[in-house]
């Protein structure tokens, strides 16, 4: 999803337009055409969890999305970090609001640089320590899948779908590592 131009000044309201710093920035930036404030605008982090069930983790915890975009596909739990949390918290209150579901945080599984959208996503492993699910609004069903089941083209992000193929590759080696890539 990409975001909006900024359009107003974040200290005075007044209008703002594109255009290069006078202090010699190479990108253009939202400046207030009255106090002249320079907007700087920098990459969201999307968190999230892996929550796998059973002895092996042969069964993982995907949401049906309640909202846009993408509403109808499906998705692990994640969700925007919110300011004053950490990756773990976000990716733990992520995956509490959208499938109520109860987790113990493993390590940390993908990180993915999204320039295109201007966002970084990152999922951790996780343990489910139940199969009762509580999906909260933004979930239509939350519900467990094996790597059989997984509905590959009604998922609803790439870098769901490549940290679910990853994931179940790991596990058919019997050893789970750390996977840096970028979605370009
Ligand atoms: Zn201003």
């Amino acid at each position: 999803m990409h975001r909006r131009p900024i359009q107003h000044c974040r200290e005075c309201g007044q209008p703002a337009t594109y255009r290069l710093p006078a202090d010699g920035d190479t990108k253009p930036r939202a400046i207030c055409t009255v106090c002249q404030t320079v907007h700087y605008e920098n990459p969201l982090n999307v968190v999230g969890t892996v929550p796998a069930w059973g002895e092996n983790g042969e069964q993982v915890l995907l949401c049906l999305r309640n909202i846009e975009p993408r509403k109808g596909k499906w998705t692990l739990p994640a969700g925007f970090m919110e300011l004053q949390e950490t990756t773990v918290e976000g990716a733990l209150r992520e995956t509490i609001e959208e499938a109520g579901a109860q987790i113990e945080m493993g390590p940390l599984f993908t990180l993915m640089s999204v320039p295109r959208v201007g966002q970084v996503h990152m999922y951790y492993r996780a343990r489910l320590l139940s199969t009762e699910f509580d999906p909260g609004i933004e979930t239509i069903e939350a519900r467990l899948f094996t790597e059989e089941q997984i509905p590959w083209d009604e998922i609803a992000f790439h870098t769901v779908r490549d940290t679910l193929k990853h994931y179940f590759a790991d596990r058919k080696r019997g050893s789970f590592g750390f996977h840096h890539f970028d979605l370009v």
